[in-house]
């Protein structure tokens, strides 16, 4: 159920997830705080998808019966729901994909060789996830065009000074995270978006960190695209979003061939369909779709003033516990610029061997790379420990967190 509370807490929020009702292996209850990876999915979520699958599954957009109508009526309440939550314009500007990774190729792939030739310029930043480095990486070796990259002031964060410098009439495009899934650095779109927008370039901001944390409105932003996955927003995995203009949907070529893409087929051509369709070739994720739109309800319902309040504190109480730890390093802006995302080292034990031990006690972290290996090629370690907090964290997950980090420094020391 939704919490109907005037202000609901994380402990209301908490019960709304199944995962959390029974403890571990070994009795422990979790303290997930892998949420930069994937989110844990409220019931309502749940029960979408099972409600589909179970009373009006049917293929969508293919026949007349009322089972088909009834689930293609959801599909499209669903597109309606994803247009709201980021205020497109327009339902058709909703695409479904798989998730961020694919969004961002199908754009590199579909517009990148339309739109961009040889001696062009993408501009990229240093802490690109690798979803939104390597694409521009193969389109940029195909089309032989030039990456530049907005470096990064020694906070952490993107040295606007530099755009001058980096942003000019070569530019074609700039593909910036909106927020880093390593350093929780909340990147200004809206003054990339005008850079990008004074030289007739367009922007994609990839928002697989951002759209759960933080509300975007496209309109208002003026993006050209904006991406993000379900996953990571308490629905389903396998299914996400691509939003793009109108116009530029228009213009830009299918990257998938097959039914529901298509007006007419001949033998030897076809003509397209309007968007949506003309980039949904193929079957959809039919239930994924549904539970991607129960989520973005569940977060609509308990509303952005509740979740940027309850996670702006939890990173603040974050940052400092941790910086308690003896020998901890935690890589990002000063908490105020930041998301509730902690990634941290400490001095002689290995992000492995912490990441094991903090399990033992019931706590998920990450530890690695977290794809983006030029970023921690930038902070001089191979790996990190990531603790990334969602809305049913508590700050007695943070405490629970610290003890067991010192725990795990004694023993590795
Ligand atoms: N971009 C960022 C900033 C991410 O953190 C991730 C996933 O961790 C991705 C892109 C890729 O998302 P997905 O694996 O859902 O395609």
């Amino acid at each position: 159920m939704i919490p109907t509370v005037d202000s609901p807490t994380a402990t209301d929020v908490r019960s709304d997830f199944p995962i959390f009702e029974e403890p571990l292996e070994g009795g422990k209850p979790l303290i997930y705080l892998d949420n930069g990876a994937t989110a844990q999915k409220p019931r309502v979520v749940i029960e979408a998808m099972t409600e589909c699958l179970s009373r009006y599954y049917a293929n969508v957009h293919r026949s007349k019966s009322r089972l088909a109508m009834r689930v293609t009526e959801a599909v499209e309440a669903a597109r309606e729901k994803v247009r709201g939550f980021i205020n497109a314009d327009d339902a058709s500007e909703i695409i479904f994909t798989s998730g961020t990774t694919m969004s961002i190729n199908a754009v590199a792939q579909a517009w990148g060789p339309a739109n961009i030739e040889e001696g062009d310029v993408i501009v990229l930043t240093e802490m690109e996830h690798h979803a939104n480095l390597v694409p521009w990486q193969m389109l940029a070796r195909e089309v032989g065009a030039e990456l530049k990259f907005l470096p990064l002031t020694d906070d952490w964060q993107i040295d606007l000074d530099r755009i001058p410098e980096v942003v000019t009439e070569r530019t074609k495009l700039i593909a910036v995270t909106g927020l880093s899934n390593v350093l929780g650095t909340v990147n200004p779109v809206a003054d990339l978006a005008k850079a990008a927008h004074a030289m007739d370039a367009k922007i994609l901001v990839d928002g697989a960190q951002w759209a759960p944390h933080e509300p975007v409105d496209v309109r208002e932003l003026d993006l050209d695209f904006y991406i993000f996955s379900g996953h990571k927003l308490y629905g389903p995995s396998g299914i996400g979003v691509l939003y793009a203009k109108r116009e530029i949907l228009d213009e830009m070529p299918p990257f998938l061939g097959g039914g529901n893409m298509i007006d007419r087929v001949y033998l030897d051509h076809f003509t397209e369909a309007e968007p949506p369709a003309k980039f949904e070739a193929g079957t959809p994720p039919i239930a994924e779709i549904i539970g991607l739109g129960a989520a973005v309800d569940y977060i609509r319902n308990l509303g952005w003033e509740f979740i940027t309040a309850h996670e702006a504190r939890l990173s603040q109480v974050a940052h400092a516990k941790l910086s308690a730890v003896p020998g901890i390093t935690i890589y990002g802006p000063a908490p105020e610029h930041k998301a509730a995302i902690c990634s941290f080292t400490i001095e002689g034990a290995a992000a492995e061997d912490i990441n094991f031990l903090v399990d033992r006690k019931g706590i998920a972290v990450r530890h690695g790379h977290h794809c983006t290996m030029p970023l921690h090629d930038k902070l001089g370690v191979s790996a990190t420990t990531r603790a990334s907090f969602g809305i049913y964290n508590t700050e007695e997950e943070v405490d629970a967190l610290v003890e067991a980090l010192l725990a795990a420094r004694k023993r590795l020391k």
